[in-house]
């Protein structure tokens, strides 16, 4: 039987022998509230002079799937490691369930790094030990006795399906089973949050795929909070409810992935998006005209779906309807959090340009990128 989390704040470890779990630090003022980590003014200032986090603040919600992104050196990293004091804040302060981690002695760190698991991008794990090893080395180090750690690991590794590689080295297993086992290994103490460090980058995307599922599947069973930065814009459309844009060092926005995604507000933000988009094929941008050509030709428009207008999809029956001569040219539909969202690129006749911008048919945005003679 696996267990399941309530989600409960500042919950005592599950009872074990005193010496493995020592009674949680005395929290002073607990907070019971729908923010799970609160970061307030957060600055990081590296020897050397790299300031790497401005004055960061938000909250992340308890039992969310919450992703970070930015680009290379945004500050990533250092702000996902300052919720277990892997990195010390030089400002501010990272609340956990009301807490301020940063006030932490050696002993109540131990503990609170017990109640947040961590996995990696390239596992971590050790090669001379067996996966089961792997698994309950945490649990053996933390006082727990054979049996129960044998049983525990049991448990993991049946979440992550992996029941039958228990007795095999990494060296044998593929990226997507290693990152399984740091999955397991993250999870040997219970935790209440589980952090990601570009979990998935290093696995190719069908193997990305799966993790994910697993991510959400233990982000749904065992109701932990998941943290996740991640370069791939993929990856947060997967899997995140809300998400927090970073840029040298400072937060851009922040929102559910649907709106941030559907709309950005920040330049930073429409840049790491650039890649999702369905942009002007190069091949039709070579031959956009400014203006209409002398004879007939088509304006070619930009139809821009943000999932506001038409939650449940794309009105395919007004399109049809009121530019009944339209080529679609590119474009896609995705679905993110239940939400319609994509670009289509297509050409009408210049001549019935006027009825289609006019018309009633509403994409969030459409833009007239340019016009091209017939044969488009
Ligand atoms: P990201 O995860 O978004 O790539 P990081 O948090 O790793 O960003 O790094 C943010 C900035 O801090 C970068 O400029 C990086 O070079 C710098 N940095 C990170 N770690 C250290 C360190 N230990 N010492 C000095 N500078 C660092």
């Amino acid at each position: 039987m696996l267990w399941k989390r309530a989600a409960a704040p500042l919950e005592a470890p599950p009872p074990t022998t005193p010496a493995a779990h020592p009674a949680p630090h005395p929290a002073p003022h607990p907070v019971a509230s729908d923010d799970h980590i609160r970061f307030d003014g957060i600055e990081k200032l590296y020897p050397g002079g790299v300031q790497a986090l401005h004055a960061v603040s938000f909250a992340i919600r308890r039992g969310g799937v919450f992703g970070i992104i930015g680009r290379s050196g945004a500050g990533k990293s250092t702000l996902l490691r300052s919720i277990n004091m892997l990195e010390r804040p030089t400002g501010g302060r990272v609340l956990v369930d009301g807490v301020d981690v940063g006030t932490l002695d050696e002993e109540a760190l131990v503990h609170l790094r017990r109640r947040i698991g961590m996995i990696f991008q390239h596992f971590n794990l050790l090669s001379a030990k067996t996966v089961r090893e792997n698994i309950g080395l945490p649990l053996r180090v933390s006082g727990v006795g054979a049996a129960e750690t044998r049983r525990r690991v049991d448990e993991l590794l049946e979440l992550v399906g992996l029941s039958d590689k228990a007795d095999v080295y990494p060296s044998k297993l593929s990226g997507g089973q290693k990152q399984r086992v740091g999955i397991a290994r993250a999870l040997v103490h219970r935790p209440e949050i589980l952090l990601c460090d570009e979990a998935t980058s290093a696995l190719d995307p069908e193997t990305t795929h799966s993790i994910l599922g697993l991510l959400r599947d233990i982000n749904a069973t065992l109701g932990l909070t998941i943290v996740l930065i991640t370069h791939d814009m993929a990856v947060i459309r997967a899997i995140c409810d809300e998400v927090l844009v970073l840029d040298q060092g400072r937060r851009v926005e922040q929102g559910p992935v649907w709106t941030v995604f559907g709309a950005p507000q920040g330049e930073a933000t429409r840049a790491l998006l650039r890649p999702l988009q369905h942009g002007v094929p190069d091949d039709i941008a070579r031959r956009l005209l400014p203006e209409p050509p002398k004879q007939g030709g088509r304006a070619v428009l930009a139809l821009r779906f943000t999932g506001e207008s038409h939650p449940d999809g794309v009105s395919l029956a007004s399109l049809l309807a009121l530019v009944p001569d339209a080529t679609l040219l590119h474009g896609g539909i995705d679905r993110i959090q239940g939400h319609a969202q994509g670009d289509l690129l297509i050409a009408v006749p210049v001549a019935a340009l006027r009825s289609a911008v006019g018309s009633r048919f509403s994409p969030d945005s459409l833009k007239v990128l340019g016009y091209v003679a017939n044969d488009v």
